[in-house]
């Protein structure tokens, strides 16, 4: 037989596919979307995915051969090879970018590998091989080992099947899967003591409890009705709190008193039902469910506009439920932060274990398993519902029904870093398009691309403007803080109305959020004499203060510094603070409220591991009284004892210099307002800031979404911006400023010839970050040209770009689409 050529994907940053001969004994081993053991560069290893099997056979030099066949059937199915050549293609990366993106790293062994035992392997009754019984010998002695190492241990040079089946046993796992803050999510349990056992002990306690502490009295009633319907009697802390209406305080008492336990454990798995018989939908939800269902009789992509509280999930739930009757999957997409406990529970309801949740949190390992169970599912007719975040769109499907994308209109769809830059709304709707699958799009405030689409009838549009039957929309009231700074009213940041409103709202047991969108204590420090402000010694950006460390911090790269005790530039003591953030605003809230308790969520309050979920606890089960935070508090979290929420500043959202800051500020405020009032009362949103006048402001206060949408539109048409014109952004770092200057100008004059509307270089508003130098390049063009001719006309900007000198050290990322 013949020499025989293959294609694989090798997982490097480099733009192309390599060809590998293939030996007479594996040549009918090897099939697309199988893993090839490859050897690399110097002598590295790598398990590559086969792209192509009847390559022609290369000329001018010869092929290395492949070392191994690593899977029985392909891991990657030919779908999933397609949406990575869209992607590819569209986004401007390499095919190694989207491999590695793509696959759990438990299927992207490398010779680099290194593997650890699995703390929670149950070993004992684990069938092993003998080399694997040795790899897991050595591993309890050395705690890690790489592939290299291994293969000495065996004395064999190809040891990658003995390590592949020790990650399919669930025994080791690839250290790429230890996240640094990777914890197996503990939740607090009550149990009724011991001692309750004892009926004089209760009588007795119970009576003291009926004069002295009503609010004990009734989470002990709430906990003897609850602790039937939970396994072993063990009641999460977090769902007795909410029955019965009271705090953890109250529950501290009953420990002390020696009536409950509490305890930490994993999260119980509660008994999966699949729940046939489902809520009825309300008139609005049955007229938009219906609407949806029409509409996909002829489009194939839907965008639901639903307000906040209007019960979309119902809507999915339904769509879901019909395509999983026709024995269709499908995807349900929410962004990380918006995927909680209570989706998953929610959707376990109905599902049961149909239901495959996928998203960063989890072990690569428990991704493997899901990749693994949805390439099996190919065999079965089960069709699974898989919920997850951006990186879901990479699974492998057989049988795609259906895509819900909630939320549509989040940032964080997007990937910024690494490559590939990719849009998950964008990337589901491609998948969707190679099942024939139908896509609905959900957003209380859509996107204007998504809007757009639906306008001119691209997509179909489905409303959703019934709330809940018990629960209004928030009254919005804009404050005009700028008057009352000249008539020295502000009480520091906060206008009287504010104080009051919050006074008054937590003299009634409610809860408020505040929301300012810069952390730290201060922004800026200025010399009052010479107008010096302290800058960052790595990046072109000014310092923040933080009071608390006694620091000025730079949020680009992290280096701090200590505050000087006089201006450097002149000698003056007179250093003074500008600006405020959150730091500030939580410091300065304990001088008006002395007996409240008050949390910040931040990126600065959520670094360590679990401190998000504790801060969040906490406000849930009204520890807390005020939460006040970054645009954090606006995400996926519904709190139904806030009945304020306050806006400090909303000016420095709305004058950010992005083309898309009105669209930003606008989503944004709407969605922070979205968190006041949830139940039985009216919210109130108070909105402070120096333009109220301001158009976005009034179409956020009259809540009017289609007068935002022909404002906006009017304005990106005029400057030629999405959804008009489709955007590039390129980036180009360098060690110097001269050198990165003149390759952007190089590579713009370059795609100045395609594309006449290109813009830049220019510096961006940080023109250093980490010691590189930035430009960007931004490329303008109209959607009139096809997509394959616009990417054509790129990449030869970008061939000729990098045949000059000047391209050598220079660092370029390509942003499509950027959001
Ligand atoms: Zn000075
Ligand atoms: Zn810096």
């Amino acid at each position: 037989m013949a020499n025989f050529f293959i294609e694989v994907i090798v997982p490097v940053p480099l733009p192309k596919l390599f060809t590998y001969s293939v030996g007479e004994e594996l040549q009918h081993q090897v099939s697309i979307g199988k893993r090839v053991l490859v050897p690399f560069g110097n002598q590295k290893l790598y398990a590559a995915v086969v792209y192509g099997t009847d390559t022609a056979t290369p000329e001018g030099y010869n092929a290395k051969s492949i070392i191994s066949v690593l899977d029985e059937v392909p891991v990657v199915t030919e779908k999933q090879l397609s949406l990575w050549k869209w992607i590819q293609n569209y986004y401007l990366c390499n095919p190694g970018d989207v491999m590695q993106a793509a696959l759990p790293a438990a299927l992207k062994l490398s010779s680099e590998t290194k593997i650890i035992l699995n703390p929670e392997a149950e070993l004992h009754n684990a069938m092993l091989t003998d080399d694997e019984f040795l790899v897991v010998e050595a591993l309890h002695s050395v705690k890690s080992l790489t592939l290299k190492e291994i293969s000495k241990i065996l004395d064999r040079k190809h040891v990658f099947p003995v390590v592949k089946s020790l990650l399919r046993k669930n025994i080791t796992l690839s250290v790429e899967d230890v996240k640094e803050d990777f914890k197996i999510p503990l939740v607090h349990y009550v149990k009724l003591s011991a001692k309750t056992e004892d009926a004089g002990f209760m009588k007795k306690e119970f009576d003291k409890l009926e004069k002295k502490a009503p609010r004990q009295l009734d989470i002990m009633m709430q906990m003897m009705m609850m602790c039937q319907q939970f396994p072993e009697g063990k009641v999460p802390q977090r769902e007795l709190l909410k029955k019965s209406g009271s705090n953890s305080a109250a529950l501290q008492q009953l420990v002390k008193k020696n009536l409950l336990e509490i305890f930490l454990e994993k999260e119980i798995e509660r008994v999966k039902t699949n729940n046939e018989d489902f809520f009825t939908l309300n008139a609005a939800q049955q007229q938009a469910l219906n609407h949806i269902q029409e509409g996909f009789s002829s489009k194939k992509v839907g965008l639901l506009h639903g307000v906040t509280s209007s019960g979309k999930t119902e809507v999915y739930i339904r769509l879901i439920d019909e395509c999983m009757k026709k024995g269709k999957q499908a995807l349900y997409l929410l962004p990380e932060i918006a995927l909680t406990t209570q989706m998953i529970h929610r959707l376990e309801k109905h599902f049961g274990e149909r239901l495959l949740v996928y998203h960063s949190r989890f072990t690569d390992n428990e991704r493997a398993t899901t990749w693994t169970k949805l390439l099996d599912a190919s065999t079965t007719d089960k069709p699974f519902l898989v919920l997850g975040a951006r990186s879901s769109v990479f699974l492998p499907f057989n049988n795609l029904g259906l895509v819900i994308v909630d939320e549509e209109h989040e940032t964080s769809y997007k990937q910024f870093d690494p490559a590939p830059r990719y849009h998950a709304r964008d990337t589901a709707i491609v998948l969707a398009s190679l099942f024939d699958a139908d896509v609905l799009l959900g957003s209380a405030t859509p996107s204007i691309e998504s809007y757009y689409n639906a306008l001119t009838g691209k997509y179909f549009l489905a409303e959703l403007f019934a709330r809940h039957a018990d629960i209004a929309p928030p009254s919005i009231q804009l404050v005009n803080i700028k008057e009352l700074t000249l008539r020295r009213q502000m009480k520091s940041h906060f206008s009287p109305l504010l104080i009051q409103s919050m006074q008054e709202e937590m003299n009634n047991g409610k809860q408020v959020i505040l929301f300012q969108n810069r952390r730290g204590y201060a922004p800026v420090i200025q010399c009052h004499h010479c107008n010096w402000i302290p800058h960052c010694t790595n990046c072109d950006v000014a310092l923040t203060y933080y009071k608390r460390a006694d620091i000025l911090r730079c949020h680009y790269c992290g280096y701090s510094t200590q505050i000087p005790k006089k201006c450097p530039s002149c000698g003056d003591t007179d250093l003074r603070q500008y600006g405020f953030g959150t730091e500030k605003i939580e410091d300065e809230l304990q001088i008006f409220f002395p007996d409240k308790k008050i949390a910040r969520l931040d990126l600065d309050s959520t670094r360590g591991k679990n401190s998000y979920k504790e801060i969040i606890y906490r406000f849930e089960t009204r520890e807390t009284d005020i939460l006040v935070g970054t645009q954090m508090v606006t995400k996926g979290l519904d709190f139904d004892n806030v009945s304020l929420v306050g806006i400090l500043n909303a000016d420095n959202l709305i004058n950010f210099p992005d083309f898309r800051a009105f669209e930003r500020s606008f989503q944004m405020l709407l969605q922070v307002s979205g968190r006041a009032g949830r139940k039985d009362k009216q919210g109130k949103v108070i909105i402070q800031t120096y333009n109220p006048s301001h158009s976005i402001l009034e179409f956020v206060v009259n809540n009017d979404y289609k007068a935002f949408i022909d404002f906006e539109l009017a304005e990106r048409q005029k400057f030629h911006y999405p959804p008009y014109y489709r955007l590039t952004e390129i980036i180009l770092k360098g060690r110097q400023a001269e050198t990165t200057e003149a390759a952007a100008r190089l590579l713009a004059a370059e795609l100045r010839k395609y594309f006449p509307d290109t813009m830049g270089p220019v510096a961006p508003v940080v023109a250093r970050i980490k010691n590189f130098y930035l430009r960007t390049i931004m490329v303008k063009n109209s959607k009139k040209i096809s997509n394959s001719r616009t990417r054509a006309a790129m990449q030869s900007a970008f061939e000729k770009y990098r045949l000059s000198e000047k391209s050598k050290g220079i660092l370029v990322h390509i942003d499509v689409d950027p959001v």
